[in-house]
């Protein structure tokens, strides 16, 4: 775990749900060497890391920032694909709300599927056990 857990990432997107977790990416909390090495370059991530050095986004001043709001909120408007992008400011209130921790557990039992429950990952929204078509 790097400042933030493993499964949670600065900007407020629930990496746990990514179909690239625990695969070739170990999560944008994480600092540990992975073969993905995207997130390094990520600006959202490296601004709100190093430069502000902040664990999230909303603790910003600049919050919410035309890097968000490009990258991520407006980004394929209407896309159910990219429902986990357009929730982010949603996500971002919950874990100051509750905190963190609490938030990644709440996060981790949203994407279980409610038929058999196995893990469900964004973009495709369907349960990778039984294949059950499932947006949280
Ligand atoms: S936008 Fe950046 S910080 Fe947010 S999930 Fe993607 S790579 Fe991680
Ligand atoms: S400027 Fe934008 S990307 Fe950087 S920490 Fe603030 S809200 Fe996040
Ligand atoms: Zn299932």
């Amino acid at each position: 775990m790097g400042r933030i857990p493993d499964e949670a990432a600065p900007c407020g997107v629930f990496c746990g749900a990514c179909p690239s977790y625990g695969k070739s990416c170990l999560g944008c909390g994480s600092d540990l060497k992975q073969r993905r090495r995207g997130k390094f370059r990520c600006k959202i991530r490296n601004c709100c890391f190093e430069d502000k050095n902040l664990d999230f986004c909303i603790e910003c001043t600049e919050f919410p920032c035309q890097l968000l709001e490009k990258k991520l909120k407006n980004s394929h408007p209407g896309e159910a694909r990219f429902k986990y992008r357009h929730e982010i400011y949603d996500n971002l209130e919950r874990i100051k709300e509750i905190g963190v921790e609490n938030w990644v557990e709440e996060q981790r039992n949203r994407f279980k599927c409610p038929k058999c429950n196995g893990s469900v990952t964004w973009y495709v929204y369907k349960c990778k056990e039984c294949e059950f078509e499932y947006s949280p």
